[in-house]
């Protein structure tokens, strides 16, 4: 099965590696959509929220934690938001479990936040 997250995790594609470890990698995306803008992937190919297994959900969760304050720090950010879809309605590109870190800046114009359309 072609997976471009797994191929990362394989070394089949060149990217900028942020942090890795046995169970986890963290590297940046070619679009970056704030400066520092990380993604958090597990290194098992599990498709989204509904496959991961608790103790792997656990672990890249107080990951994201560590991770998000490094990254604030290091790209002397204010603040930060961790993104995730689960599913194709969610908008999620690519079907293996990952995790957006977007550090935020002052006045930085994106806006993530959900808005009521209902
Ligand atoms: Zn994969």
């Amino acid at each position: 099965m072609q997976c471009v997250f797994c191929d990362i995790v394989n070394k089949k594609s060149p990217t900028s590696v942020i942090f890795e470890n046995d169970d986890f990698l963290a590297f940046s995306p070619i679009k970056q959509i704030s400066k520092g803008h990380t993604l958090l992937i597990s290194k098992e190919h599990t498709e989204n929220l509904f496959d991961i297994n608790d103790e792997a959900l656990a672990k890249i969760a107080v990951l994201s934690k560590k991770l998000a304050a490094e990254l604030v720090k290091k790209h002397s950010a204010t603040g930060v938001n961790i993104l995730h879809a689960s599913g194709k309605d969610a908008q999620q590109s690519v079907p293996h479990f990952h995790i957006h870190l977007v550090p935020r800046y002052p006045n930085d114009g994106l806006d993530l936040w959900l808005k009521n359309k209902l």
